[in-house]
């Protein structure tokens, strides 16, 4: 049988997609990218563009992604120091917030273990004189504030300079290239999309479908018709208003519903969110819903009585991405946010399809695709290790 065109060819050019494209070319492969839209322009520019263990999935006992996570936010922070940096969180706790001092601390303190003691994941408690100097959050039955560290990041740029590292490593990307179908035969696929107008074909060894909330519409283009995993979309919105604040973060609980929701200060400008609604329409059409807004600015006044004047009037900006979640019952607050790798045969895989996720693991869920895809691909020598490869601006 000829050679085929790539090794690899990659639906999506949102994070995970470009770190499987950085991961396939390391590991000495021929990898494409198609990208319907631009870099990122999916769920990796409407994230919180946070690099976290994510303190609240241990409330949900999903230990090995804190962990995971907390790796990858140490490595990331010393691959791309211009892109990734340490960022200081404040929780406060009052009379009434749901989870305790001691629940609190007991978790800090578990999230710091679970980092393997790093200097980067320990906590305090900020002494009562210096509450003043909290941005104006309101002290009335204040019980104590903790601080931790996580980090902060831009997510698009991020994702930009993960393809560029791909890219230096010979990975190609056509964009925007929309992926319309594939044909699935004994050995690998041939792969259609569309660029400038005009129709396009590929072969590859296998297909990796990186299509985040897009995933279900990419496999459905796949002939034989292949099983797809029940997902639920849901959206999280984000609104950005005019404001002043010093440079902590503030890990807060909405009083509504006891979710939790950040407010970040970022150069004169206050971003807050998330929300967690059902989505149930087509991907490109998200957008922020007014109630949403509504629910972000109500945690914003509730804390921080300094910007009672702050409404949609006044807001800047606002902006929606999805989530994908197994399908389940409950809420989806407590829904599994672990990455599921699913193909279309185990031995051998032609089309390996990611489910979910989170920006912080992009990385270590490109080490499982090329792991799971492994056999499909030819012996090559590594060029190089995603671990040890610096990520720049691009
Ligand atoms: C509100 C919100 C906040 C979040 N905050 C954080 C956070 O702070 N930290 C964190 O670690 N994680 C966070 N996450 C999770 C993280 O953002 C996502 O897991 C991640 O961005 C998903 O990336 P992806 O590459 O899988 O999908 P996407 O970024 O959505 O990329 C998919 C790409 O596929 C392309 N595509 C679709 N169909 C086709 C086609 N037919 N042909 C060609 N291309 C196609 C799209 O254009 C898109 O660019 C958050 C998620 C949400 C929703």
């Amino acid at each position: 049988m000829s050679q085929p065109d790539y090794d690899v060819v990659v639906v999506g050019g949102g994070i995970n997609g470009v770190g499987v494209a950085q991961a396939v070319a390391a590991a000495g492969h021929r990898v494409l990218v198609l990208e319907k839209s631009g870099l990122a322009a999916g769920t990796s520019s409407k994230s919180s563009k946070l690099i976290h263990g994510g303190l609240r999935y241990l409330e949900s006992y999903e230990f090995s992604l804190v962990r995971e996570s907390l790796h990858e936010r140490t490595l990331l922070l010393k691959l791309a120091p211009d892109i990734v940096q340490l960022q200081d969180f404040c929780i406060p706790v009052y009379k009434t917030t749901r989870r305790s001092p001691l629940l609190l601390r007991a978790g800090l303190s578990f999230y710091w273990l679970l980092s393997g003691l790093n200097r980067n994941a320990g906590f305090s408690t900020v002494p009562r004189r210096q509450w003043d100097s909290l941005d104006g959050l309101r002290t009335e039955n204040l019980r104590c504030v903790f601080r931790y560290h996580d980090a902060r990041t831009d997510d698009a740029l991020l994702t930009r300079a993960v393809m560029q590292s791909a890219t230096e490593l010979g990975a190609e990307l056509q964009c925007p290239a929309h992926f319309w179908g594939a044909d699935l035969h004994t050995t690998g696929c041939q792969v259609h999309y569309r660029l400038d107008e005009r129709e396009h074909s590929c072969s590859t060894r296998v297909l990796v479908n990186a299509a985040g909330p897009w995933v279900n519409d990419v496999a459905r283009l796949v002939q034989p018709e292949v099983e797809r995993l029940p997902i639920q979309l849901v959206q999280g919105t984000h609104i950005e208003v005019p404001g002043e604040m010093g440079d902590q973060f503030y890990y807060l609980e909405s009083p509504r519903d006891g979710r939790a929701v950040f407010v970040m200060p970022r150069e004169g400008r206050l971003i807050i969110g998330t929300t967690e609604t059902r989505f149930r329409g087509y991907p490109d059409y998200v957008h922020p819903h007014q109630g949403e807004e509504s629910y972000l600015l109500g945690v914003l006044r509730h804390y921080f009585p300094v910007f009672q004047d702050v409404s949609r009037d006044n807001m800047l900006t606002s902006w929606a991405g999805l989530r994908v979640l197994p399908s389940g019952a409950g809420h989806v607050f407590h829904r599994s946010r672990e990455t599921v790798l699913y193909s279309d045969r185990i031995n051998r895989p032609r089309l390996l399809s990611i489910y979910g996720g989170k920006l912080t693991t992009y990385r270590a869920t490109a080490g499982k695709v090329v792991e799971r895809i492994s056999a499909s691909l030819p012996d090559t020598s590594p060029r190089a290790s995603t671990s040890e490869l610096p990520l720049r601006p691009a």
